[in-house]
């Protein structure tokens, strides 16, 4: 009797790592979380050690295999999404990484940043090419620095005796033995030295930041052959088949495969990607143009606009921990509806200024429209309200720079669980707003790309049958409300700024 098989999901995120075991049902049977240390060596300088990645997913992984008895016989495919832009550089000879992983966060070449790239034409050039807005969150000046400062670095990488790598790219090396050194279309499209209409790293941006070609991995299908497992611990010869980034892989895992269709997810800060098809659609409002993970019947490179909002579910922890007036996050949902309104009251967090489509890093928060009877009630709901005039504004600008508008909005990420927030999130979109069952998006998004290359699922057609049970949020409030309301937020974000 054929024993059911199982894909793991090797899920690298920026505090955790963790193993998900996956079914063909698209469950998530079980999952090995171990975190990580974050370093701060100065303020604004994010590092994390390279092996601490590496043995906390290691381990998650065989903890995983071991509690539940799997050899590799059960594993079908490994797949894995990971934090994106985080820069490690390596000596393949000893395995040893030259410094530790510079973290996504890391603000530490934000001036390199402005020197090599501040004149119109480079920013032209750099958004043209890549589909990204100069900014040290990428890796492009990430590598630079630690050519610049790691001691005999940049010789040993003209000589061609190093290698880069996303943390995807880390992992993989170091499960196959050192026989793979690629990432995917997905995670190069973060670097800020891909070309996304090319498909090849771009000769002219390895220039503008120095960087020798040969230590850039080779560049695969999100979903497709990465080797398979050659690691002392590890079962051997378990395929890997699938990688992307953490936020095109939730992408995927919602099952957003075409046009129109897209994510958000409600986190910390929120992160939304809308699929554009085939065509890269260059934003006008600050959102930047990336790469999506495609399925592999799927010809050419497939594209989404993608943009974030700063502070999200940030705003509930500050009204929990500095204000003091909820006890615990989810508390919002019964306060907020509680009360008919907020009573006029609107929130603006810019607590870092305002992201996109404004634009204004300048501009800090407030609370407008207090009267002697706000309550902290009206206080809770005009937070929820904050968070989706935030992503209606978002996706707006997406909507005009797709060229079509919004066609169903699915949600993830910890304060979509808040039912409140999502129903008002479907009144101001007008959309259909859809909330799987499984949340685990990402992870999701990972098995998916594993299994549709080995064949344990057949198609996209499958991944969608498996997510029937979402629950759906409509538009209930009359439009004209919506329409006051709408004006309102506005007239707020117009104060702050
Ligand atoms: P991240 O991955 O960015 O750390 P999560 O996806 O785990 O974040 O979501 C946690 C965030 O969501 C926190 O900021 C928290 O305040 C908020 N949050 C969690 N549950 C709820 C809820 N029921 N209602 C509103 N906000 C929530």
């Amino acid at each position: 009797m054929a024993t059911e098989k199982y894909v793991i999901a090797l899920d690298q995120g920026t505090t955790s790592s963790r193993a998900v075991l996956i079914n063909r049902a698209g469950r998530m049977v079980d999952c090995v979380q171990r975190p990580f240390q974050q370093i701060f060596p100065k303020p604004g300088w994010v590092e994390h050690n390279p092996q601490d990645i590496l043995y906390s997913q290691l381990g998650s992984l065989t903890e995983l295999l071991a509690r539940r008895g799997l050899t590799v016989e059960d594993i079908d495919s490994i797949g894995i999404d990971n934090q994106r832009e985080t820069t490690i550089v390596w000596d393949p000879t000893t395995g040893q990484p030259v410094y530790n992983a510079i973290v996504w966060q890391c603000r530490r070449t934000a001036d390199l940043v402005e020197q090599l790239c501040g004149t119109p034409e480079a920013r032209r050039m750099i958004q043209e090419k890549t589909g990204l807005l100069p900014d040290a969150y990428f890796s492009a000046s990430k590598i630079r620095w630690i050519l610049d400062n790691v001691p005999g670095a940049r010789e040993r990488a003209e000589a061609g005796e190093l290698l880069f790598g996303t943390v995807d790219t880390w992992l993989v090396w170091v499960l196959t033995g050192g026989l793979v050194h690629a990432t995917d279309v997905t995670n190069a499209s973060r670097t800020m030295l891909y070309n996304i209409h090319e498909d090849c790293w771009d000769k002219d941006l390895l220039n503008l930041f120095g960087i020798p070609e040969s230590i850039m991995p080779e560049v695969r299908r999100s979903s497709g052959s990465f080797g398979e497992t050659s690691y002392p611990g590890v079962p051997a010869g378990i395929p890997i088949t699938g990688v992307a980034g953490d936020q095109q892989a939730a992408l995927f895992g919602q099952c957003c495969f075409e046009p129109g269709q897209a994510k958000n997810t409600y986190g910390t800060g929120c992160f939304m990607l809308m699929h554009t098809g085939h065509e890269a659609r260059a934003s006008k409002s600050n959102l930047v143009t990336t790469i999506v993970a495609s399925a592999p019947n799927v010809e050419g490179t497939e594209y989404a606009l993608e943009g974030s909002v700063f502070v999200a579910g940030a705003l509930i922890q500050w009204l929990r921990d500095e204000l003091g007036i909820v006890q615990n996050a989810a508390d919002t949902e019964w306060m907020a509806k509680s009360v008919e309104d907020t009573g006029g009251v609107y929130i603006v967090p810019a607590f870092t200024g305002l992201g996109a489509p404004w634009w204004k890093p300048d501009a800090r928060g407030a609370i407008l429209g207090i009267t002697r009877g706000t309550t902290r009630n009206h206080i809770a709901r005009a937070a929820l309200e904050a968070l989706a005039y935030q992503i209606l504004d978002l996706s707006d600008a997406m909507a005009k720079d797709a060229g079509h508008p919004l066609g169903v909005l699915n949600v993830d990420g910890g304060a979509s669980a808040n039912s409140f927030l999502m129903q008002f999130q479907a009144d101001l979109l007008g959309c259909e707003l859809r909330r799987p069952q499984n949340t685990e998006t990402t992870s999701l998004g990972a098995a998916f790309l594993a299994g549709l290359s080995t064949g344990y699922w057949s198609g996209t057609d499958e991944l969608r049958a498996l997510r029937e049970t979402d629950d759906v949020f409509r538009r209930q409030m009359d439009p004209e409300r919506v329409d006051r309301l709408v004006t309102g937020w506005h007239e707020a974000v117009r104060r702050v700024m």
